[in-house]
């Protein structure tokens, strides 16, 4: 493909400069213009928060990051985003996480945090218990069961825009120091599909997306901050305009879902295999209990980012 504006391998790819004439132009997430003569107050912005990944996870000058101008707002509102999305990520990938360090800021982070949906609540007590309670003839049964603090869902489609918005202009913009080169991704051909804890990677949805999107082009797979962020970009080769992108936090939260045009949905998505519930009988209200199974991800079959880079005409 053809080289990405200002790409240096193994380092940031920085669009901004002090000077907002040689900066690009526009805000890549709202599209205000942040160049010669705007009035917008901007500053800069990296696509991947310092703060996102575990402190220290950034090798500085040998991994990617994208470094850009953004307007205050939307880098304002990103970073809020990002502080709820690490904190949970965070703690729950620490059994994953080999540095001892990033496992001491995880908690320390989680520690700190407060829960958006649960207000007074800090991330590390904010799991749920759910009940069951079943009557089986003469017999009454209990259990609990503790569910680990959860992302909010609106916080993962936001951040997940915007990390795919930052990747596709990288990607498709030829010249953003210029007014006319760039390439935004508005909301309205964004689609956020669904996200998957750790635990359920291997499950038959995921599996089968990431088998589908082998056959599509990648123009970008993404590995850095010592396996903390991961992203990848592929364009579904039969139809203009329709891409497959899939975003992994912290070793703990894949994101996936599609760019398009129109109102046509990839068939990418169409016909995949349903989800797996396991049920527990009838509750003493007569209402069938059932919870979600999550299947776990066989290493040696993940191929979700494990893509080639296509090395033909940019996209
Ligand atoms: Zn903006």
């Amino acid at each position: 493909m053809k080289p990405v504006h200002k790409f240096r391998k193994n380092q940031p790819v920085v669009w901004f400069d002090r000077k907002k004439e040689k900066s690009n132009q526009y805000c890549l997430y709202c599209g205000v213009p942040v160049g010669i003569g705007s009035e917008a107050p901007s500053n800069k912005e990296h696509l991947i928060g310092r703060q996102f990944v575990p402190t220290g996870s950034f090798q500085e000058g040998s991994q990617f990051n994208f470094i850009f101008r953004a307007c205050e707002v939307c880098n304002s509102n990103k970073s809020e985003l990002e502080r709820h999305v690490s904190s949970v990520t965070l703690l729950n990938s620490i059994h994953k996480q080999e540095k001892r360090e990033y496992v001491e800021r995880a908690i320390s982070k989680a520690s700190r945090d407060f829960h958006p949906l649960k207000p007074g609540v800090l991330v590390k007590d904010a799991t749920d218990t759910h009940v069951f309670k079943f009557n089986i003839g003469a017999l009454s049964m209990k259990f609990e069961a503790t569910s680990p603090p959860q992302v909010s869902q609106q916080y993962i489609r936001e951040l997940s825009f915007y990390h795919v918005q930052g990747l596709f202009s990288l990607i498709t913009s030829k010249a953003p120091d210029k007014e006319s080169g760039t390439c935004l991704l508005p909301e309205s051909n964004f689609w956020f599909h669904r996200a998957y804890n750790h635990g359920d990677w291997g499950n038959a949805e995921l599996t089968e997306l990431s088998k589908r999107a082998e056959e599509l082009r990648c123009y970008a797979n993404i590995n850095t901050a010592d396996g903390n962020f991961k992203a990848m970009l592929c364009r579904i080769i039969d139809k203009p305009g329709c891409w497959f992108w899939a975003l992994e936090w912290n070793k703990h939260l894949r994101v996936v879902g599609g760019i398009y045009s129109h109102e046509e949905c990839p068939m990418i998505f169409e016909g995949l295999p349903a989800e797996s519930w396991k049920s527990f009988g009838k509750g003493s209200d007569g209402v069938t209990r059932r919870i979600k199974e999550e299947t776990p991800l066989d290493e040696s079959n993940d191929i979700l980012f494990s893509y080639e880079v296509y090395s033909g005409e940019g996209p």
